[in-house]
């Protein structure tokens, strides 16, 4: 087949439509299909088929290149016997996404550090890109920083758009930012431009009683809170640190034994506080 037609104006022509998968991978098919005797039917859905994997897959591998997901936080990798109060059915359909990514609903996750919360947005997250949504992780004080710098530049309004790209914006750590980041209110401009449209993911370690330092006045911190709260799944993680119980049933059972961790002992509250969506 391939002497009988000009190679060179092929991959021109390939080139020309945009189909780089079919150019690399069109000569290895066709001298399948020419050795299995395909109807050229066949010849052409397998091409076709070929371009559209490989697309996906560029999609897919660009799509995490941005978001900046914790590396190796997976859900296969997360013991939800840890915290029994988050139920693993909720969290499996929250990450089929449509419903709440839709609507542009919040999921808040609060409770002391180490409790699990980074692992399990950075991981729904993961779930959620899969299914091919666009999401985005960032430790909120380092967004912020880029916000006061994009407003210094009279630019926020442009970069608070660019993020407009993404399905999910987790800002994790809200709680850490500090009194002169919220001065610039440049997260609360972020939240009122989000509000209803596009998902926010947020984890706190502290309850939104706290959360008077992250805005410049109370005012501020009710309209932020309220609006955050109004469509929002909340998981109250109210769990021990997952490292210092695994470090202390390790302790527990003695050198040589495999480390593993301890069912929770001293949960504070077992109570899963859930705002569902509205009627
Ligand atoms: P937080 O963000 O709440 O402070 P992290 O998500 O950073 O807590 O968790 C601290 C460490 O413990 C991480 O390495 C995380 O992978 C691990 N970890 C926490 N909870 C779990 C869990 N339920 N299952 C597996 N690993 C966990
Ligand atoms: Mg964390």
């Amino acid at each position: 087949m391939s002497d009988t037609i000009d190679m060179t104006r092929l991959t021109l022509l390939l080139n020309e439509l945009r189909l780089p998968a079919i150019k690399h991978a069109w000569e290895a098919i066709a001298k399948r299909s020419d050795k299995e005797g395909w109807p050229a039917a066949r010849l052409i859905a397998t091409l076709a088929e070929h371009e559209l994997a490989e697309r996906d897959r560029r999609r897919l591998e660009r799509h995490l290149g941005e978001a900046k997901l914790l590396p190796g936080k997976t859900l296969a990798s997360f013991d939800f016997s840890a915290v029994p109060m988050v139920s693993k059915a909720q969290v499996m359909a929250l990450c089929e996404g449509d419903a709440w990514l839709e609507r542009g609903a919040n999921l808040i996750l609060i409770g002391p550090p180490g409790g699990g919360k980074s692992h399990l947005a950075s991981a729904m997250g993961l779930a959620l890109l899969e299914k091919g949504w666009r999401v985005l992780f960032m430790r909120t004080t380092d967004l912020v920083q880029k916000l006061q710098v994009a407003r210094r530049e009279l630019a926020l309004e442009a970069a608070i758009h660019r993020l407009e790209r993404f399905d999910l914006l987790i800002l994790d750590d809200i709680a850490y930012v500090t009194k002169d980041q919220a001065e610039t209110s440049v997260l609360f401009e972020l939240i009122s431009t989000r509000y209803e449209r596009r998902s926010l993911l947020i984890t706190a370690n502290q309850p939104f009683g706290e959360w008077g330092r992250i805005f410049p006045d109370p005012a501020m911190t009710l309209a932020a809170v309220d609006r955050l709260v109004h469509h929002s799944t909340i998981f109250e993680m109210n769990v021990e640190s997952y490292r210092r119980r695994a470090a202390l049933e390790r302790k527990r059972q003695g050198p040589g034994r495999p480390a593993n961790y301890a069912t929770p002992k001293n949960v504070a509250h077992t109570t899963t506080r859930d705002n569902q969506p509205e009627e």
